[in-house]
């Protein structure tokens, strides 16, 4: 009877979702731990077969500063943050569009989907400038999404799998963070949900309890106060230019819970901490 009642509870939920589109960022402990892999990947295919169109944005830095440790490439930081000289770049772009990408598009076919990887400069789907203030390299701000190729592949059947690089307007390669890109580009889809994973519960308030839905207005107070900081900071700004840019919901979610993007999307309590609009 307990079966039933799951997927009873999921049936209202697929009758409204069934035809859109769902950005998902992909990253930290789910994107590391085989067995988390492999339940993501199944969320993920169940959800093509449901008639919801997944798009996967991908993270990859520890894969990354393990790459640059194994191969000895010293880091410089200004103010704190990473310098993306072009060395490091060439390893960004290995790790993240050759290693990373085709794992997950291997893992997607493991489990029954079917996936296509690209990287954000593939049909100039990510656009971007360098990014502003201190200069850390070839690190971007996107300027344009060209969404068109995302929604070809969806069309198709496939489920795309993007690596947050970007073409620059000045002809170079830029790597932009991996939830501003899946924000840009649920932004473009104009998609239900963006959904960021990550390794905490959710945002967390000053007594580090997890705040299951945040207001457009209380977050940026968070942001402001310093209760928000680091990581977090992009995530919420991001959340917050796709809801006012017409993506109707956005949540971030605990990687680490088993099927967190099951729970998210087809269970009337949803887990984390979800960003709504005003
Ligand atoms: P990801 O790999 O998922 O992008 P990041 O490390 O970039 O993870 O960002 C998430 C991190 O932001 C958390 O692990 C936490 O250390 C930090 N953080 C700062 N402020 C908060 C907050 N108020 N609530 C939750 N996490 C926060
Ligand atoms: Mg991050």
């Amino acid at each position: 009877m307990e079966k039933i009642e799951v997927l009873l509870e999921a049936l209202p939920y697929i009758k409204n979702f069934s035809g859109c589109t769902f950005v998902v960022k992909y990253g930290g402990a789910a994107m590391e731990e085989e067995r988390l892999t492999k339940e993501f990947a199944s969320d993920v295919v169940l959800l093509k077969y449901v008639g919801i169109n997944p798009v996967i944005v991908h993270g990859g830095g520890p894969q990354i500063e393990r790459m640059l440790k194994l191969l000895d490439i010293p880091t410089r930081f200004v103010d704190g943050l990473r310098v993306t000289d072009e060395q490091t770049l060439e390893i960004v772009e290995m790790v993240l569009s050759g290693s990373i990408n085709k794992e997950i598009v291997q893992q997607i076919h493991n489990t029954g989907g079917q996936a296509i990887g690209l990287s954000g400069k593939d049909g100039r789907l990510i656009v971007a400038e360098k990014a502003k203030g201190r200069d850390i390299g070839f690190v971007g701000d996107v300027t344009e999404v060209n969404h068109r190729i995302i929604r070809d592949i969806s069309d198709s059947g496939y489920i795309p799998v993007i690596a947050p690089l970007a073409s620059g307007t000045d002809g170079k390669s830029y790597n932009v963070n991996a939830d501003t890109a899946a924000g840009s580009i649920a932004k473009a889809l104009g998609a239900e949900k963006l959904i960021l994973l990550t390794d905490v519960a959710g945002v967390l308030d000053e007594n580090l309890r997890t705040i299951s839905v945040l207001k457009a207005k209380d977050a940026k107070k968070l942001v402001k106060s310093d209760t928000v900081k680091g990581g977090m900071i992009p995530k919420i700004t991001c959340c917050l230019d796709a809801l006012a840019g017409g993506v109707k919901k956005t949540h971030i979610i605990d990687g680490r819970v088993p099927h967190a993007l099951l729970l998210e999307v087809f269970t009337d309590s949803g887990i984390g901490t979800q960003i709504a609009g005003e």
